[in-house]
């Protein structure tokens, strides 16, 4: 059954729930092999790299997976000036990355949207050269933004944008987050950075309370129905200083499980979307060392990085048990360098490496 359903051309949601429900070691080789072959086909086998500078930890935001809420008070609060995110910038394009993503947690106020303007201009005019004649390829990851301040952002020069849904249904959005963040406020945002021409990316978390496969399938299909271009998903994990902490000890049972579900939720959306780019998300690697050179061998095409400078980098912790906290930025980039082509891959250095379903969409 499986061999029939992976030479199909038109996967139904039965076959999607099919797939994210393989289990054996033959199973998951088949679902790898094809996922790979797709790659191959419809992108490039080539792995793009993405120098992630955690600019902020502030966040106006309350979400309750989240060690950087605004309620968590252990956190020691860090802003990194403008000299030392250009700085980190100039050194992701001095060392062939091509692109970078500038996340941080969520300010909407006119200072942080004239900060993001300002870098993004000065970092875009700062790398660029002979190999990157436009500078470096910025994503930015910096949550809901009104529809104006999106477009300063795009005529700064970042010409792409990552705002999770953490989950395609509302219900299950609603008891991730307070009432203060609304799910269609959400799906709006992402529909306006389309508009405006940003390559868009989403993605969900995997493995949360309560939710079924059949969400999961749901999710799948949210990003085909949104067009979207990239995706950038991983594992529930559980921040100790947040409401979810006394749910630990379950979790660590469901390691394996939830670990397992990250890579086929890899697999099964590279199959079905084909041409978007997908993160190996650094949360595969918190749960096992080689976590994130498997999600590259399930399907995913895109790496990130940590460049931010170590001093702050242990301040910024989504969930526990991040990798690499106090590794220098070059330290990482040896590393990744095994780490990719320990897999067989090569890295696109140098390149942007856009997502190639935004280049088919938008052909002059
Ligand atoms: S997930 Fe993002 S928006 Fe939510 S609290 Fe954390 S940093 Fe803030």
């Amino acid at each position: 059954m499986i061999d029939k359903i992976l030479d199909k051309d038109n996967l139904t949601k039965e076959d999607l729930k099919f797939l994210l429900s393989l289990e054996t070691p033959e199973e998951l080789e088949k679902l790898k092999k094809k996922a790979f072959q797709i790659l191959k086909e419809f992108s490039s086998e080539k792995v793009y790299l993405r120098g992630l500078i955690e600019f902020s930890n502030i966040c106006i935001n309350d979400c309750y997976y989240c060690g950087i809420r605004k309620s968590n008070h252990n956190v020691h609060r860090y802003t990194l000036n403008k000299e030392e995110i250009v700085d980190s910038a100039i050194w992701a394009a001095e060392n062939k990355y091509g692109s970078i993503v500038l996340q941080s947690g969520e300010r909407s106020d006119s200072k942080f949207v004239d900060l993001i303007v300002d870098i993004v201009q000065e970092i875009k005019e700062k790398t660029k050269s002979e190999i990157l004649p436009n500078g470096l390829g910025i994503t930015l990851s910096i949550g809901e933004q009104s529809y104006e301040d999106y477009k300063r952002f795009f005529d700064a020069g970042a010409h792409r944008y990552l705002l999770r849904i953490e989950s395609s249904s509302k219900e299950l959005y609603g008891e991730l987050h307070p009432n203060s963040l609304n799910w269609e406020n959400r799906n709006q945002c992402l529909k306006n950075l389309k508009k405006i021409g940003f390559q868009v990316g989403t993605g969900v978390m995997i493995g949360f309370p309560n939710q079924t496969l059949d969400d999961l399938v749901n999710d799948i299909l949210f990003f085909k129905e949104m067009d979207i271009d990239m995706i950038g998903m991983g594992p529930f994990l559980i921040h100790n200083e947040t409401p979810y902490a006394d749910m630990e000890e379950i979790y660590s049972k469901r390691k394996e499980e939830i670990y397992k579900l990250a890579l086929k939720m890899i697999a099964v959306t590279r199959i079905y979307l084909k041409d978007v780019n997908i993160a190996a998300a650094t949360a595969l690697q918190a749960m096992y060392p080689l976590g994130r050179e498997a999600g590259l061998t399930y399907g995913a095409n895109v790496f990130m990085p940590n460049i931010t400078p170590a001093a702050v980098r242990g301040e910024y912790q989504l969930y526990n048990g991040k990798p690499c906290l106090d590794e220098l930025a070059s330290d990482c980039l040896d590393c990744v360098v095994r780490r990719i082509e320990s897999t067989g891959r090569t890295i696109g250095f140098d390149f942007w490496g856009d997502s190639k379903h935004f280049k088919d969409n938008n052909l002059d």
